[in-house]
Order: structure tokens, then sequence, then C-alpha cells
């Protein structure tokens, strides 16, 4: 048995690491443990926007935000899915939490117009209250981070910066906290998975890795090891028929519920597990998925079911999108797949799926990733939606009023109406836009295309059911001692909900460092 830490930590990811550099703040002494050969999982890929009501950036920036108004909005949106208490512990922990990173030298910055999800929501903030990493410069990536995907990310390709240039979201959060990790004693061991836990009398005492090494945590292991976006035999057993595979998810490949599966062995109690954070991806030529981010927003293109026939209001924040695509599919409606239809235009300003403004769309057009043709009519024809023409006549013709009278899109407060300045700085987009409402805009201009919508996610949202200190708990509430999870091995504190920009990531650093300060308590 290995005897040199007082923690151990599964998954390097926001929460893993948080939870990580607050222990060993803590006087602790820490090991974290990854599977993968880079730290960062899927926290790595992403934009790193983090929701953490009336921090200190978001007031400095001039936010009227408190965290009374905040609860009011997790009233509004959560509702009563996890308990007062959870939502309570988690406004004041992502609060902290920043502040305390702050002073750790991992900086952040406001994100200027990033709306809450659901804007017309009591308590919501229409101008956000999001931050984001601030960037580092290339030459700071840590070589152990877990590299962003060429596509798929939902970001455009990523162009040469240089050794100066600027690294933004996932991979700046990750380097800004490996290297405060590093500054406060935490050891890594990339390449080395956890396996299972050892108990003692009832008591998590440590861990089992995958190579057989036994490590003693006498303060605690918090797993904070993903969701199970990639264990297929989970998905089957707990997910809608239409997600028995990996092939749709943008997590990383680790991220097999490793932890959640420990935990259950120990009963604890989980909750959410059918449930995913959604992403509309476009299933490219091959048979990977981009994020259909910021694009749904753009003033143009449309997405029809099988037959042709809107079903959504494009523009729907991301996780809401999933929630109505699974329903619509439990009506009869033939949406999953979906088809994402452009016009020339659209795809010259505003880009999509990852391809930049004006790109050469001829390697999608070769791979299958896009369909083309020179008339909606013949478009219709090749994608077999007959109801086609007669939508796009439909949707031009809302355009020419300013009302989307079947979907509602461009709805004066709206969360896509509210992010409509994205597109109004693209190149060659000078001032207000020409249509009556800004968020419709015509489809007129062949060639016309089309690409397939799924249902993506950006990882499993259900996991172990944990205490406001990060325990996990078993079903009759008591607290597996010595347990603990944070992030997408924790069942989510925003239930079925996606209040903002940083759901994901910000419970993962709260809750992660909740847990430190238990175990710290617990010394
Ligand atoms: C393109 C994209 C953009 C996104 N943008 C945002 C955003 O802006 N804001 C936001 O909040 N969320 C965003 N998300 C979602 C968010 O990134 C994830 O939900 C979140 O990072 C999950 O955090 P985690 O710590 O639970 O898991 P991860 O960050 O995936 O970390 C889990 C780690 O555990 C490791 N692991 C797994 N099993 C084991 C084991 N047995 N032993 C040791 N290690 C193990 C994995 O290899 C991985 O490194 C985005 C996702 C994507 C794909």
């Amino acid at each position: 048995m290995i005897e040199d830490y007082d923690v151990v930590v599964a998954g390097s990811g926001g929460g893993g690491l948080v939870g990580a550099l607050r222990a060993a703040e803590n006087g602790l002494r820490v090991l974290v443990l990854e599977k993968a050969d880079v730290c960062g999982g899927t926290t790595a890929l992403s934009g790193a926007g983090l929701w953490a009501p009336a921090n200190h950036l978001v007031l400095n920036a001039g936010q009227d935000d408190d965290l009374d108004k905040a609860q009011v909005y997790m009233d509004a949106t959560v509702g009563d899915r996890t308990p007062r208490s959870m939502q309570q512990a988690y406004l004041h922990a992502a609060r902290d939490t920043i502040a305390w990173l702050e002073g750790k030298d991992v900086r952040f910055s406001f994100m200027t117009g990033y709306p809450d999800y659901h804007p017309s929501e009591p308590g919501a903030l229409l101008t956000g209250r999001a931050i984001t990493p601030k960037s580092i410069r290339r030459r700071e990536l840590v070589h152990r981070v877990q590299p962003k995907l060429p596509l798929g990310d939902g970001g455009p390709p990523i162009p040469d910066v240089g050794p100066d240039g600027p690294i933004w979201g996932g991979q700046s959060l990750i380097t800004q906290l490996l290297t405060a990790c590093e500054g406060a004693g935490v050891t890594v061991w990339t390449g080395c998975a956890f396996e299972g836990l050892l108990t003692d009398g009832g008591r998590v005492v440590g861990v089992r890795t995958a190579d057989g090494r036994e490590i003693a945590a006498p303060a605690g292991v918090l797993l904070a090891t993903g969701g199970f976006e990639h264990d297929v035999a989970m998905r089957a057993s707990y997910q809608d028929e239409v997600l028995h595979h990996d092939g749709w998810t943008l997590g990383v490949p680790g991220n097999t519920g490793d932890g959640i599966q420990a935990g259950m062995e120990l009963g604890a109690a989980t909750d959410l597990l059918e449930d995913c954070w959604w992403a509309p991806g476009l299933l490219r030529g091959d048979g990977k998925p981009s994020f259909l981010l910021f694009e749904r927003a753009a003033p143009t293109g449309i997405i029809v079911d099988q037959q042709g026939k809107r079903w959504v209001n494009e523009g729907t924040p991301y996780n809401t999108f999933g929630h109505l695509m699974l329903q619509a599919r439990d009506r009869g409606v033939p949406c999953i797949p979906s088809w994402y239809v452009l016009d020339s235009r659209a795809l010259e300003t505003y880009g999509f799926g990852g391809l930049r403004p004006g790109a050469d769309v001829r390697p999608w057009l070769e791979d299958g990733t896009l369909i083309a043709a020179d008339t909606v009519e013949d478009l219709a024809e090749k994608l077999d939606a007959p109801g086609l023409p007669e939508q796009v006549k439909r949707w031009n013709g809302f355009c020419e009023k300013g009302v989307d009278e079947e979907l509602d899109r461009g709805a004066e407060g709206s969360y896509e109406r509210q992010l409509l300045w994205v597109f109004q700085r693209y190149p060659g987009i000078a001032g207000p836009h020409e249509w009556p409402n800004p968020s419709n805009a015509p489809l007129t201009q062949g060639p016309f295309y089309a690409g397939k919508v799924v249902l993506s996610d950006l990882g499993t949202k259900g996991g172990l059911v944990c205490d406001e200190h990060g325990r996990v708990t078993r079903p009759d509430g008591s607290a597996i001692d010595g347990l603990y999870a944070c992030g997408n091995a924790m069942a989510s504190v925003f239930g079925h909900s996606y209040p903002g920009p940083g759901a994901c990531i910000t419970p993962a650093m709260a809750f992660g460092w909740l847990a430190a300060d238990d175990m710290k308590a617990g010394q």
C-alpha cells in the first residue's frame, strides 16, 4: 500500500484539479490519477464558460446580480428537482471558488453579452453572469493538456497562432490549474487509471489502480472521472434507445463511468442517469459530430425533420434543444436525425459547424457532410424530404413579415435574439440586419445545402447523489465516509436544466472545492 498521500483525486478535469488544489492548500498531500496520457478531459476541449452568479468579476462589470436573484432564477429553471440546500451550496461555493482561484493566479474575465439561457425567466440576466478564463500564450500551454480536436469541438479550425498567440477556454483553464497545482505540491500521474475503492469498516480509505497499485487516502477520495458517455453498456441500461452507442458524444473517450460504477458498488444513490448535457450535433462524413452552438442563433438556416418540416425554434439553447428533440420524436415527429438547411449566403456570411465564413465547402461535399443542390426542389428530392419546398416558402414569408408564426424564432428578449451581436460582428455585416426581424433571414440564394443534425451531448449529467459537502450519499441520505464526487460523476445540481453558459464545469469546480474543505474538516 502506498501511503504518501492524504487525498486521491481520480480524474483531472476542472473539478478534479480545483479539488486537488484546494486540498493541497488545506495542507493535505494530494495525488491526482488521470487515465489518459494528458490532463483536462472534456473540460480542456470546452469553451470554459463558467456560470458563477454574483462573482466579483460579474459585479465589477456592472451587472445587477446577487445570490438571491440567482436563486430566484434557479427556482424558475431548476425548481425543486434538486434540494434547495444543494442549490445554495452551489451558489455560494461557485462565487467563492472564483474569488479564491483568482488569488491563486488563475485568471478570468467577464463574458460580455452572453445571456443566461432562459432570459425571460425571473431572475435571469439578459446580459449574462458568465465568465471565462483569461487567455494564455501558446508557449504557456502545458504539454500534458488534452489537445483541442481540429473539428467536433464546436469551433472553427484553430489557426496556427505561433508561440505568443492566445489559447482560450478549457485549455487555458486546465493549464492555469495545473500550474497552480504544481506550485501547491500536488502530484499528478497521467496514464494511470483509478479502478476501485478500498474500504475499511464502511469507510473509503483508498483506491486501487488499473495497474494493481493500492494507494491510501485517509482524508478522502474525490471521484472526478466525468460521466459515462463512452460506456455503451451504461447508456443501454439508463438512456433512450437512440443513444445506445457512443458515436454522437463530444466528451473525451476516457469518460466511461468508472467513478459512478465504483460508487454504485458501495451502495451509493444515483440520479438523472437518463439525462445528458444535450448539444445538437452536425454529423460529419467521418461519422463524428460537430457541436452546433452559435450558428443556430444566426439569422439564416432552418432545421427540418425527415419530411422537410420545421419542428423546433432553431435558436433554442442547446440543452433545451435536446429535450425538445426527444419530446418531438415521442410525438412521432421523424426528427432524429433532422436536416439543417442553409443557402449559400448563410454559409458565406456566417460559416457553419466549424467551417469558417466563405471557406471552401468542397471537402464537406466530397465526404458527405453536406448535400448540395441548385434549387430547394432538387435538394428536397435528394433528401427525400417532400415538404421542404413548401416549408422554405413559408419560412421566407415569415421573414418578410418579421414574425415566425410557426415557432416564434427571434422573439424580442429570446435567447437567439440576445446572441445576435455575435453575428453582427462577422465580416460583411456592418450594421443592423436588413430583414424586419434580424434573427430571421430568408433562404434565397442557391446552391442550397443540407447537413444531418443528431442528438449529441457534451457528456452525461447523471451520477452519484451528493450532499452539500460533495459527500457521496446512500439512498437513505447518509454519507459514505471518505467518498466524494464532483463534475459529471455527480448527479447535476441543476436537475434537467441548463441555466447558463458554464453550468457543467462550474458545479464541478464548486463541489470539488467543497469536498476538499470537508476532507480538511474531517482531519
Ligand atoms: C465543445 C465543448 C464545449 C463545452 N463548453 C462548455 C462551457 O463553455 N462551459 C461548461 O460549463 N461546459 C462546457 N462543456 C461541457 C464540459 O466541458 C463538461 O461537461 C465538463 O468539463 C465535465 O467535467 P468533468 O470534470 O466531469 O469531466 P472531464 O473534464 O471530462 O474530466 C474527467 C477526467 O477523468 C478522467 N478519467 C475517467 N475515468 C478515469 C479513471 N478511471 N481514472 C482516472 N481518470 C479517469 C478522464 O480521462 C478525464 O480526463 C463543453 C463541452 C464540449 C465538448
